[in-house]
């Protein structure tokens, strides 16, 4: 028998040596799931599959890397990196690119991730004079993608009179021609968003019959981690891939269905066995990840839960410490003792700092964590939020490149076309913009035609020559991009437009940190370029790095490098992870379960699925904790225990601390407060000592290859945290 499977317990053997037909794997947490899949691939290499055929889909790109890396041991670099490993969308965006003709696009369309869509949709709702307050742009967003992700086009949408009702029982009643504006102006400016990714698939899909029957073919094994997980729009991309051949594996886990939010639906995953009666399923009983205890305590949670297949779940590690509860008096109470337990579990049991995991329900909980962690100088890292790439600095460059590539992309343009600042001021700017739309045509084509519309446009000569300058810089950039390098075409950008010499110009920490990311990004550029040169059908062209990373902005997770560091992450990001000891915090009513999620049984039933998957990330030890106050929504309130606590049977937890009985709040130890919270993009603290900004530092070329990284981990340091001006702040 080959090494690799000697390893399996019986039923994983079963998963992974049935090659062919339809399979599903439905198990509890830690059951292996993930490994299962990994050792199919190889296995199926191993029995003579072509790479070239298996497709896997997973739920982040960190997670198709490490896959990757897992199955190269077994079957070699070579073989591995001709599979297609990604998620949804990274896989899809690629397809698209290739077919993009068919639906009228162009192969070099540009992705909008979150921020940008959301950019669109105020220019859009500006136009059209309504109300931001009324339609919050952020809401807007949330109903056009729940629309797309369900297939309801445009089209489809003015022929369904009973969702117009709906939205007009919501007080929405423009949505639909709001939808509709979004999208031509995305497609005018040749752009999808990432719910098109899926969307614009599915039509090629439908649409193309001969498009279809290639991928088929292409695809004769399909498999897919965290299927509990997918979407409507996803499952009928799956679905049509394997239809052919109906090789199809799918692993999950029902318990642990944690994004209903955004469209998933529990339901692809329970009728499997309906969409392919002959399917074979295994079910995984044993838990490898975590003690007994931790795997105990997580079964009595998930059992209140109704709407579930009953799941047997064991360990047979060790019985493991009981799950410790720490009772405090404010979130800043909370945050020091986990940063003091941090740094005396390290000490006393000789562990690594990446041995913690802190997990939260929101976001906004991170702060309190941060300033306990630098206080006592421990090294962190944040994931999640906005990411590196979502930083302005680094947004204006990227801002210029997706000019370059696809220079009907507006957003972009208007973006950078006075940044830095050149003369060209808003009145000139609001001109173009009307006038081009007035004409239904994108903005570059009126900077191609100055001339002619000259007359039209009744610029002074003045304005004409700094617009006429500002195009010659694109197209001069444009005409490099067709003999340099990706990397040496940013450089000149960077240069050549000012950019740089703008943020050197200012020499506070921030102004420095900024020409910092500038530099992190031409690294992480430079590292792409190498990586993809190594892959056989490696694509190390500009629009292809774009592309990968306004795919990675929005799951920005923790990534694989060496760096001993405590992890902060909300319980979403957690999720297929695992680490030594996690520290569940904030665990109130109101807060966990949240407060907008205790209303319906299905609400609490997702928020318990939730406190599910972040115990059962534990591989040793768990501790929770919880506030009786908590500085929220600008202000002190009180909390109570989160009811998930006593849904624990107590012989699995112990109390740290005796119950606080008298009220008490300390208003100097109050560090969070709502409103002066930064978003958090992926940032980091090292140890002080390790770094410090100095001037010869800064007065480097820029990017001077440093160690030069891969785009997925690519990590700034900014030790003194972040800035609120370092960071384009979203609504
Ligand atoms: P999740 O539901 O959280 O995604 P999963 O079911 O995907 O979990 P894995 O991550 O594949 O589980 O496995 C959990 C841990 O157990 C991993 O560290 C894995 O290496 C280990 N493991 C899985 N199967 C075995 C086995 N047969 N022997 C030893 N260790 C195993
Ligand atoms: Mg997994």
């Amino acid at each position: 028998m080959e090494d690799y499977l000697k390893g399996l317990n019986e039923s994983q053997f079963e998963a992974v040596t049935t090659l062919d037909g339809p399979l599903m794997v439905l198990a509890g947490a830690g059951s292996g799931k993930t490994r299962v899949l990994t050792m199919r691939i190889a296995h199926l290499i191993t029995n003579g599959v072509d790479p070239f055929h298996i497709l896997s889909l997973t739920f982040t790109n960190k997670a198709a890397k490490e896959m990757k890396e897992r199955i190269a041991k077994v079957v070699g670099q070579s073989n591995a990196r001709s599979l297609w490993m990604g998620t949804f969308h990274s896989v899809f965006a690629r397809i698209l690119r290739s077919e993009a003709h068919y639906l009228g696009y162009p192969s070099n369309f540009t992705i909008y991730d979150q921020q940008d869509a959301l950019n669109v949709i105020r220019k859009v709702l500006k136009d059209m004079n309504i109300d931001a307050d009324l339609y919050k742009p952020k809401k807007v967003q949330a109903r056009i993608s729940n629309y797309k992700n369900n297939l309801i086009t445009v089209k489809a949408y003015f022929n369904n009179p009973e969702l117009m009702e709906a939205d007009e029982k919501a007080n929405m009643k423009h949505i639909g021609q709001i939808y509709q504006r979004y999208v031509e102006q995305c497609y005018k400016n040749g752009s999808m968003d990432f719910d098109d990714l899926l969307l614009k698939t599915n039509e090629l899909l439908t649409r193309f019959p001969e498009v279809l029957a290639k991928y088929q073919d292409r695809f004769r094994y399909i498999l897919v981690d965290e299927y509990q997980d997918t979407n409507h729009s996803q499952y009928l991309i799956v679905k049509a891939l394997a239809s052919k051949f109906e090789n199809i594996c799918v692993v999950g886990d029902d318990a642990q269905s944690i994004y209903s939010f955004r469209g998933a639906n529990i339901y692809n995953i329970l009728n499997f066995k309906k969409d392919y009666p002959e399917a074979v399923t295994v079910s995984l009983e044993q838990n490898y990840r975590s003690t007994q205890n931790i795997v105990n305590a997580a079964n009595v949670v998930i059992s209140k839960n109704l709407q579930q297949f009953k799941k047997n779940v064991f360990s047979e590690n060790e019985e493991g410490e009981k799950i410790k509860i720490y009772r405090s008096l404010s979130d800043a109470d909370e945050a020091n003792f986990v940063a003091g337990n941090i740094w005396e579990l390290r000490n006393r049991e000789q562990k690594m700092f990446s041995d913690f995991a802190i997990l939260y329900r929101t976001n906004s909980q991170t702060r309190a964590f941060e300033d306990a962690l630098r206080r006592k100088n421990i090294p962190y890292k944040v994931y999640g939020g906005l990411s590196f790439y979502q930083r302005k600095e680094v947004k204006d460059l990227i801002g210029y490149l997706r000019l370059l590539v696809n220079e009907n992309d507006s957003e972009a343009l208007m973006r950078i076309i006075n940044y830095p600042a050149r003369g060209i001021g808003e009145t000139t700017q609001n001109k173009l913009i009307v006038f081009a739309d007035s004409q239904n045509i994108p903005v570059s084509a009126v900077l191609d035609n100055l001339g002619m519309y000259s007359p039209q446009l009744k610029f002074n000569n003045g304005v004409l020559t700094k617009l006429s300058d500002f195009w010659a810089m694109i197209k001069a950039f444009q005409v490099l991009l067709k003999t340099e390098t990706a990397y040496s075409v940013a450089m000149e950008v960077a240069k050549r437009s000012g950019l740089i010499k703008f943020l050197k110009d200012d020499q506070t920490p921030e102004g420095i940190s900024r020409v910092e990311n500038v530099q992190e990004l031409m690294n992480s550029m430079q590292g792409f370029i190498e990586e993809q040169q190594q892959i056989e059908d490696g694509d190390p062209s500009l629009p292809n790095f774009l592309e990968n990373i306004a795919l990675s902005a929005d799951t920005q997770k923790k990534d694989n490098d060496e760096d001993d560091m405590v992890s902060l992450m909300t319980i979403h990001l957690s999720k297929g992870l695992e680490f030594p000891v996690v520290h569940l915090v904030g665990l109130e009513e109101n807060l966990f379960p949240s407060f907008m999620s205790s209303a319906t049984r299905e609400d609490l039933e997702e928020e318990r699925r939730l406190f599910y998957v972040a115990l059962t990330r534990a591989e040793k030890q768990a501790f929770f904790s919880y506030a009786i106050s908590r500085f929220q929504w600008g202000k002190i309130t009180d909390a109570e225990p989160s009811r998930f606590l006593s849904e624990i049977d107590g012989t699995y937890l112990e109390y740290l601390n005796p119950a606080i009985e008298k009220r008490f709040i300390n208003n100097s130890g109050v560090t969070s407060n709502i409103f002066d919270e930064h978003p958090s993009e992926i940032r980091s603290f090292k140890k002080i000592e390790k770094k410090s900004i100095s001037k010869s530092e800064n007065d480097k070329p820029i990017a001077e290859p440093k160690k030069l990284k891969p785009v997925a981990t690519a990590k700034i340091i900014n030790p003194s945290g972040a800035s609120s001006q370092d960071i384009e702040v979203g609504d």
